[in-house]
């Protein structure tokens, strides 16, 4: 069996996907999404494709050892995302060749359900606001959610007055209140604060036992984010924004955080995101892998999900459920997902929504245009 022929789709805002097929006629499935740089990832698949054509698609080790060492400049967003869609439709092959989910030829199931969060949370305090929560609250309860996550709206400086912060605390507080003490409730400071306003933040929502927050300040300097786990009387996690082994070894060396976020369509794909979890298991953290765009990778997570011993909980937007991609959509029941049945991915493309490739205007994979007041580049 070789590889004959590769093709790129953006069929949906947020979603690249990538499908390669075989010349005895299998088709493997992958997400390459990139927020920001589609354009880039979509030519590092092109250049990628010269490599892959002609290959056995079952020696999937070798050939994302190849992809990764071959260049002399490693990593970086644009070929680990390139490179984790390719690898997300080599798996769904070697699934669909031997007739069996992925996850099979990865050890096997480790649990009978994936346990999943939806996005929730308050935004404003307006009557309006509070309704639109409400309602959309209600709505995920009846599709069988119990867990959830909200993130910090708006652009945070430096510094904010207590009437800023109290709010967002007021927040968090009528959450759990609505809720209950019975679900999983979760935050994303998405990155936006300083060490030292993260951890007054963290301070004050302590009360409402949050199940852990997420990107307390920025990814980059794994110091401060010890300085602050330290400081944060509950777990942080991190990580949708790191790459590959590489840069989990240096966080999980940290001992900073309780919880890992690779995201299966920027780590590296299926295979490292599998290695990631391993490494993380041997510092009692848990993974809750991030996926925040399309079904595919979402199903790509899933089948992860099912063999990892330290999996946490699964991410999962509302897109990431079919969006009109897949024959079938993934259904939640009491918190979880069944286990997946089918080959692969698990997953059966609608071709005809899935093979086309639509012009998307203005930023539509997140790189806005985002300002403080007095005209400086806020984190977004
Ligand atoms: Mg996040």
């Amino acid at each position: 069996m070789k590889i004959s022929r590769i093709d790129q789709y953006a069929p949906k805002i947020r979603t690249r996907l990538i499908k390669i097929t075989t010349d005895n006629g299998l088709e493997g499935w992958g997400e390459t999404t990139l927020e920001g740089k589609p354009k880039s990832t979509w030519a590092a698949v092109e250049e990628l494709a010269d490599y892959l054509i002609g290959k056995d698609p079952l020696t999937i080790e070798h050939h994302w050892q190849h992809i990764y060492h071959s260049a002399f400049f490693r990593g970086g967003n644009v070929l680990m995302s390139a490179l984790a869609g390719i690898d997300q439709a080599l798996w769904d092959i070697a699934g669909k060749y031997y007739e069996v989910p992925a996850y099979k030829l990865m050890g096997n199931s480790t649990r009978d359900r994936i346990r999943v969060y939806a996005h929730w949370g308050i935004e404003d305090l307006t009557e309006q606001g509070l309704e639109r929560s409400r309602d959309r609250l209600e709505h995920l309860q009846k599709n069988g959610y119990t867990a959830f996550k909200s993130g910090i709206a708006g652009k945070w400086r430096p510094h904010e007055p207590p009437s800023r912060i109290d709010q967002f605390v007021k927040t968090a507080y009528m959450m759990r209140e609505w809720v209950g003490d019975d679900v999983d409730l979760f935050f994303d400071f998405h990155g936006k604060m300083t060490p030292s306003l993260a951890i007054e933040i963290c301070n004050e929502i302590k009360g409402m036992r949050p199940g852990f927050v997420e990107e307390p300040i920025p990814q980059e300097n794994k110091d401060s984010l010890e300085i602050v786990s330290r400081a944060v009387p509950f777990p942080i996690a991190t990580g949708e924004r790191l790459l590959s082994r590489w840069e989990f070894r240096e966080i999980l060396e940290s001992n900073s955080v309780a919880f890992i976020q690779p995201d299966v369509a920027h780590c590296g794909g299926i295979s490292e995101l599998r290695r990631i979890a391993s490494m993380a298991e041997v510092y009692y953290v848990h993974v809750a892998p991030h996926c925040a765009i399309g079904p595919v990778a979402f199903s790509s997570c899933l089948q992860v999900d099912a063999c990892t011993p330290n999996f946490f909980i699964q991410e999962q937007v509302d897109a990431g459920l079919g969006n009109g991609l897949l024959q079938s959509d993934w259904v939640v029941k009491d918190g979880y997902i069944e286990l997946p049945k089918g080959h692969g991915l698990g997953i059966n493309i609608d071709q005809d929504a899935a093979c086309r490739t639509l012009e998307f205007e203005g930023p539509e994979l997140g790189g806005d245009e985002w300002f403080h007041e007095d005209g400086s580049v806020a984190d977004w």
